[in-house]
């Protein structure tokens, strides 16, 4: 009787251990599940210990391999992350997933050309705009984006850069990934190319986008007419800028109106299933057909994924300054026009 008695209460006593150990070892998990892979600013983290205020959904980063870069990027700031506001329409499109892209080597992406790197699920789509910034269209585009919630690739021409800066700060200030696409739009893969000339236009290109941003772009690149050289290839691997083809061209271009781009895409999409999508937010008809695209595309089940790259460009100073004396301008300035120019007689 004492026995059993015994036994009873040992029972009873590592029940409570158990019960003990178990709440101060697997009560943490619970925080460490949560999707939290970046750090968030310091508004963000000041928004999160208010209680009264609901938490916006976390973006769902992925990272394609962990390989640490950050000594290069010190004195080149990448676009700041702009504060991540509650999105006003309920129904929209929106981002489904965020995926940061491990740009060392110079990956290539787009099926029309790269066949390795498929990280697309089914459903899920990549937006990307080339050849702008341009008054109207860009704006445009930018607003259908917004309503939708959704983000996208842009890549820019440097010499659109240098004409239309404040656009592109537009671009990178809604949140959108800025690459580039050379500096005028010139067939890196045609026969009087050199390498040091499609080194010109690539770098160029980058550092043109860079002093519209006045902050490193990502190194991120498409090459005009998806003509890839061999050379330029070669030469952006050596300078760790992925490399965008696409899986699905919307050929915009050339459309008639924006009904014609809108069956185009979805026709293409629902028949592939999934894809990076080429547009070009210079072209009217695109501007145009972006809200009934992007509705048709959360009609049809469609996610879009945003992707960013894991570090910036660090554009290299010779193209830069070169670039700086060719428009002759002093710097990208960030005043405001008030503060440059004052009326003081009428
Ligand atoms: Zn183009």
């Amino acid at each position: 009787m004492r026995n059993a008695l015994g036994l009873m209460l040992a029972s009873v006593v590592t029940a409570v251990v158990i019960a003990v150990v178990w709440f101060f070892t697997a009560s943490p998990r619970a925080q460490l599940a949560a999707p939290n892979t970046v750090s968030a600013p310091l508004s963000e983290q000041l928004a999160a210990a208010a209680p009264a205020r609901p938490l916006p959904a976390r973006d769902d980063v992925e990272v394609t391999s962990a390989i640490p870069a950050k000594s290069s990027t010190a004195s080149q700031p990448s676009a700041p992350m702009p504060p991540k506001t509650a999105c006003a329409n309920p129904d929209a499109l929106g981002v489904s997933r965020v995926v940061e892209i491990d740009t060392t080597g110079g990956p290539g992406f787009g099926f029309e050309h790269f066949k390795q790197l498929d990280f697309l699920t089914d459903k899920e789509v990549v937006l990307t705009f080339d050849d702008g910034p341009w008054p109207v269209n860009t704006p445009a585009v930018l607003k259908a984006l917004e309503d939708e919630c959704t983000r996208a690739v842009f890549f820019p021409i440097g010499k659109h850069a240098t004409y239309h800066p404040e656009i592109l700060r537009q671009v990178a200030a809604a949140g959108h990934t800025v690459g580039a696409h050379t500096w005028s739009h010139a067939n890196l893969n045609s026969k009087k190319m050199t390498e040091q000339l499609a080194k010109d236009e690539i770098e160029k290109g980058f550092s043109a986008v860079r002093l519209a941003l006045g902050a490193a772009p990502t190194p991120f690149f498409r090459f005009p007419e998806l003509q890839h050289g061999p050379a330029a290839m070669a030469y952006l691997g050596s300078r760790n800028v992925a490399i965008f083809s696409c899986d699905l061209d919307s050929f915009d271009f050339r459309a008639k109106d924006a009904a014609q781009i809108v069956n185009t895409v979805m026709t293409k999409l629902d028949k592939q299933g999934k894809g990076i999508i080429l547009m070009h937010d210079f072209q009217k008809h695109t501007a145009e057909a972006m809200p009934a695209l992007l509705r048709r595309l959360k009609a049809g089940g469609y996610k879009v994924v945003q992707m960013r790259a894991k570090a910036p460009l660090r554009t290299l100073p010779e193209y830069d300054e070169a670039l700086v004396k060719d428009i002759k301008v002093p710097t990208a300035s960030t005043r405001p026009v008030g503060s440059v120019v004052q009326t003081v007689s009428e």
